[in-house]
């Protein structure tokens, strides 16, 4: 095909007119205007492979903003960029333009109509909040969407999105049936059913206007519609004009009528802005069932999904190998993909059935039993009828994605043919052929997702910083020819947006794009509205969108930590990586783990899990694992001036970050922004220094005796309300908060701590060296007391860390977190260093260094290994567990001999910390208390306890620290009965649970202790 010519890439709006128009948006608005270059450049990417600075972001605080908003967009001939989660894949939410965020405040759910089954909603509403809203209803929204904790409805309704099971539901097209719209003159009106002629009255003469325009333009081009429309049903590329003359497989309207919002979806914002959204709601199904049917070649797998598409499912989901491998590799998603595999399948199709009646679905999966035997796969399909192994196999498909886009290295997987869509009976020759062209072109792809419907994601492996523009606009030149040939349609999911709008000529011909024109003009005829996605786009591989353009380069910048594992490179087709260090990132790799993030937007989440408890309480681009990665990206790469790493704009980025680790773990990427703020704060501190609060709280620790002598004066600061106010005045310590106790006897000056093991171990068990650690040892020194009393009660002999011999300073061992919370990482390194001085003898020997608080035993396993310490680090780390999970482990060797018995109470709660979440390191806690006789322990499903080390403690955070913990830990604790205990294994969580819910919470080794058989009992 003939390309466009390159447009000069857009500029910024000079920035005086820029800050004269931000000046107007402050008057008049009642929400947010950020036009400062670090705001700017966080809503410049989507999760495309373009970057395109706003000229400004608007985050109205209600529905008037908006509208005031498009008056002065209007009058100043700015373009307007309407945003929700900004999870498009294809560039459709970056442009210069003023972007309008409605995720944060407009997402009221408006009206529901039970007995219509209709629900009216703002477009800020995320999907899985709207579903929960509907279950109590017996109702959902079926356009099931991956991005469902994130996809707003409005950027659904934007993109046309589909869902996995579209083959039942259809796309958005088909479950939208009105939309109050907001032109770009300013004009408001209904969009909904029409009748067959433009009869029906409009709100003004405008929009009188419009509709019969648009009216003769479908009736104009009915024959071209015709002649050049795909009819597959998902086609979601150019403007659905189809809806004067329906083409899709699955009719728009049941009667075949017009309804003109089905003309407004999928148009990218380039045509209205969505007030507000009509939908048609679905009965949720009584029951699901799922059959996975494994298959020995993918071939295979794609030519029975025409078959199977026959049994009637409402979903058939492709994940192949490459994919069942990520999984595997990933600790979350392991155990669930293994539960789904007979042997070593190639691929795997994921078959749901779903309907009123068990039985009756149990027998389709009988059925598809069957058909796998007749097409040769006899014994091929695990069935799942239970709802817990399907959701969570669901949410293993759903991440595919993101399981794919953890690769290292500047290579990545690149969406721009992810979504064509072909006939099924092509599926297994398309895919075939496909596949050879990546290889005629050095890369490969990982194939997934809507086999149902033809719809399978692919992406090759590109460096774009490395001239891969040239190779992607030949891989789509080629996938274009095959979908073709099989008269399917190039954008079947994804939309057109920067990567695909000079497709819409090839797959719609000259004639209907200028009819795509003329309706766009119809619309927004000074061309404000998202100006070049749909229409008058610019080419794919316009270099000068790119995030990541040829010769883009982070700046040297020599750190602190030890990045080198990101610092590699990776080969596309056999995705092997080189030694860690030899990526050239002149930032040591620091640049490369940042631009792991790749703008999925799955840190915006709100449903289990950890990550990301500021962005659950702020809702805010900036406060989000996402927003945060992007700032750093764009620092580290000199794009936001000299010295950005070190501006007081980037300090406010991070400063909300608790370090929980939720994002190391949960963040399909494994952005570890915990270690990232360690790295910033480091830089930050070289350059302005510590305060004299965070020098404190850093070297607390150290004066741990010295707090202990004056613990008389925290005693009467916390009972005294002036001294707390006199405390907030001079360190900043906020004066809502009490301050921990410190006991003037610490568990290490007492007897009961003696190094030397108190009695022999029992024969055949590894010696423990139980570590104190300086928060148990001063505040609850009876939390060690006890872990020890269990451990020896088991048998084990106990030692407890001390400094080595030769150790020059006697001061307690310390694992260095208070340093590395403020960035002094030199100094953590010598703690470090002490640490492993003292205990590696004793562990190369077969110790094991057993802790009680998370954040101190974690340390070693996580920053230790980044601070350069080699090997050393690692056997270390190798050794050190948590209390529970040495217990746990110790029972699956079989040598836990630990008699329990009753301990009077029937119930626990347990808050897990994030750091024991983070390295899967939760499970063994409810797993101990399990093995306590009667006693029934439940996990809170809570994010951060919001006190997270010393950030709770500070005045300007308490708020939100408080708003952490109320999001779902303190109301759980409330509700609690008093006869239940409330268990939690972190020193801050605890504290955080006895200021916010005034309940006392303990450290699982207390209750174990408690339940110690009195023969079995050790010392006291
Ligand atoms: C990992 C991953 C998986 C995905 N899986 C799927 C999938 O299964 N199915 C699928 O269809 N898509 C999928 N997508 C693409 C994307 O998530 C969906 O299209 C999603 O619906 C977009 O929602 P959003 O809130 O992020 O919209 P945004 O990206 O913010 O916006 C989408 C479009 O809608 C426009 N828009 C937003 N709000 C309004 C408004 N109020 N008025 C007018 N226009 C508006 C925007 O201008 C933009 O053009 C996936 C993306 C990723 C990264
Ligand atoms: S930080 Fe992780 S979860 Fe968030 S957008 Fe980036 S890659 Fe996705
Ligand atoms: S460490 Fe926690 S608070 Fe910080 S970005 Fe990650 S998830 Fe968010």
């Amino acid at each position: 095909m003939n390309a466009p010519e390159s447009v000069a890439r857009p500029v910024s709006a000079p920035s005086l007119e820029r800050s004269r128009l931000a000046q107007r948006l402050r008057r008049v608005l009642r929400g947010q205007v950020r036009f400062d270059a670090f705001s700017r450049g966080r809503y410049a990417t989507d999760a495309s492979i373009y970057q395109v600075e706003p000229v400004g972001v608007v985050v109205p605080a209600d529905e008037e903003d908006v509208l005031a908003t498009i008056d002065l967009a209007r009058e100043t001939g700015t373009a307007i960029l309407p945003r929700g989660a900004g999870t498009s894949q294809c560039g459709q939410t970056v442009g210069q333009a003023l972007v309008i965020d409605t995720s944060p405040k407009l997402n009221g759910i408006v009206a529901l109509d039970r007995d219509a089954a209709r629900v009216e909603v703002q477009p800020g509403v995320v999907l899985d909040h709207l579903n929960a809203f509907l279950k109590p209803h017996g109702l959902w929204f079926p356009v099931d969407v991956s991005t469902s904790a994130q996809a707003t409805l409005g950027g659904m309704a934007g993109n046309n999105s589909c869902g996995s099971r579209s083959i039942a539901y259809g796309n958005m097209v088909h479950n939208v049936v009105g939309i109050d719209a907001v032109l770009a003159d300013g004009t408001q009106e209904f969009f909904g059913p029409f009748g067959a002629d433009a009869s029906r009255p409009m709100g003004s003469a405008r929009t009188a206007r419009l509709v019969s325009s648009l009216f003769e333009l479908g009736a104009r081009e009915r024959d071209e519609i015709a002649r050049m429309w795909p009819t597959v049903m998902r086609r979601v590329g150019g403007y659905n004009l189809d809806v004067f003359h329906p083409r899709s497989e699955r009719p728009y309207t049941a009667d075949g009528s017009v309804n003109l919002a089905h003309l407004l979806v999928g148009s990218e914002g380039t045509l209205a802005w969505f007030r507000r959204l009509h939908l048609k709601l679905a009965p949720l199904p009584g029951h699901k069932v799922l059959g996975v049917v494994n298959f020995p070649s993918f071939h295979q797998a794609m030519a029975s999904a025409q078959h199977i598409v026959r049994l009637g499912p409402v979903a058939v989901e492709l994940v192949d190998r490459t994919m069942i491998e990520l999984a595997r590799a990933n600790p979350v998603f392991r155990p669930v993909i293994e539960t789904a595999l007979i042997g070593q399948p190639d691929a795997i199709l994921l078959v749901e059935f779903a309907g009123d009646e068990h039985a009756a679905l149990v027998r389709r999966l009988a059925r598809l039993d069957e058909l796998m035997a007749d097409l040769g796969l006899p014994g091929s399909v695990v069935s799942m009828s239970a709802e817990a192994p399907q959701k969570a196999l669901w949410e293993v498909r759903k991440a595919g994605l993101n399981i794919m886009m953890s690769l290292r290295g500047d290579g990545k997987p690149v969406s721009f043919i992810e979504d064509c869509a072909v006939p099924l009976e092509h599926l297994a020759e398309y895919t075939a052929r496909l596949t050879e062209v990546f290889a005629r072109h050095g890369t490969r792809g990982t194939w997934y997702a809507h086999a149902s419907v033809g719809t399978l994601h692919v992406r090759p492996i590109l460096d774009m910083r490395r001239g891969d523009a040239s190779r992607m606009r030949a891989i789509a030149e080629e996938a274009a020819a095959l979908v073709r040939q099989y008269k399917g349609a190039f954008s079947g999911e994804h939309g057109d947006g920067l990567v695909r709008t000079e497709w819409v000529g090839w797959q719609f011909g000259p004639r209907l794009v200028r009819a795509f024109e003329e309706l766009k003009d119809l619309f927004d005829p000074d061309g404000l509205m998202n100006p070049g996605k749909i229409v008058r786009g610019t080419r794919m591989d316009d270099e000068r969108l790119f995030r990541f353009p040829p010769g883009y380069r982070a700046r040297p910048l020599a750190t602190a930590l030890d990045w080198s594992a990101w610092n590699v490179h990776t080969d596309p087709q056999t995705e092997h990586s080189t030694a860690p260090g030899t990526g050239e990132d002149p930032a040591g790799g620091f640049a490369k783990a940042v631009e792991m993030c790749n703008n999925n937007g799955h840190c915006r989440k709100f449903d289990a899990g950890t990550m990301c408890p500021s962005w659950r309480v702020t809702r805010d681009e900036q406060h989000g694992v996402r927003g945060r990665a992007n700032t750093l990206r764009l620092a580290l790469s000199g794009q936001l001036g000299p010295d950005a790493l070190v501006a007081p704009a980037m300090r406010d980025t991070m400063s909300l970050c608790v370090g929980c680790k939720g994002c190391r773990r949960e963040c399909p990427t494994g952005v570890d922004m915990a270690r990232m703020k360690i790295e910033f704060l480091h830089h930050w501190r070289a350059r302005h220094g510590l305060g004299l609060r965070e020098r404190l709280v850093a070297r607390l620790p150290r004066h741990a005796r010295l707090l202990a002598r004056l613990d008389w004066l925290i005693g009467l600061r916390n009972r005294v309300p002036l001294l707390a106010r006199a405390g907030e005045r001079l360190l900043g310590i906020a004066a809502g908060r009490s301050l921990p106790r410190w006991q003037w006897r610490g568990f290490l000056e007492s007897a009961d701590a003696a190094a030397a093991p108190r009695r022999a171990g029992r024969p055949g068990l590894p010696p423990v060296i139980l570590w104190a650690d300086s928060f148990s040892d001063r505040f609850e020194p009876d939390n060690l007391r006890a872990a020890r009393r269990v451990l020896e009660a088991a048998g084990y002999s106990v030692s407890v860390a001390r400094p080595a011999a030769a150790d020059p300073d006697r001061r307690a061992l310390c694992c260095g977190r208070t340093l590395l919370g403020a960035g002094l990482v030199d100094e953590a390194r010598e703690e470090a260093r002490r640490v492993i001085a003292a205990l590696l003898p004793a562990v190369d020997g077969g110790a094991v260094v057993v802790g009680l608080e998370p954040s101190c035993l974690l340390t070693m396993r996580d920053e230790f290994l980044a601070l350069g310490l080699g090997d050393t680090a690692r056997r270390l780390a190798g050794s050190a567990l948590l209390f529970e999970e040495f217990l746990v482990r110790e029972q699956r060797a079989g040598r836990l001999e630990l008699p329990l018995q009753p301990i009077g109470a029937t119930r626990a709660l347990v808050h897990g910390h994030c750091h024991q979440k983070a390295f899967e390191a939760f499970t063994p806690v409810m797993q101990v208390l399990s093995w306590i006789p009667g006693l029934q322990a439940r996990a809170i499903e809570s994010s951060c306890c919001g006190m997270a080390g010393a950030f709770g403690y500070e005045a300007e955070h308490f708020g939100l620290s408080m708003a952490m913990g109320e999001a779902s830990l303190l109301p759980a604790v409330r509700e609690a009965p008093a006869d239940t205990l409330v268990v939690a294994d972190g020193t801050s969580c605890r504290h955080q649970i006895l200021d916010g819910a005034g309940r006392r919470a303990e450290h699982v080794a207390v209750v174990l202790a408690r339940a110690i058989a009195p023969a079995s009992s050790g010392t006291p």
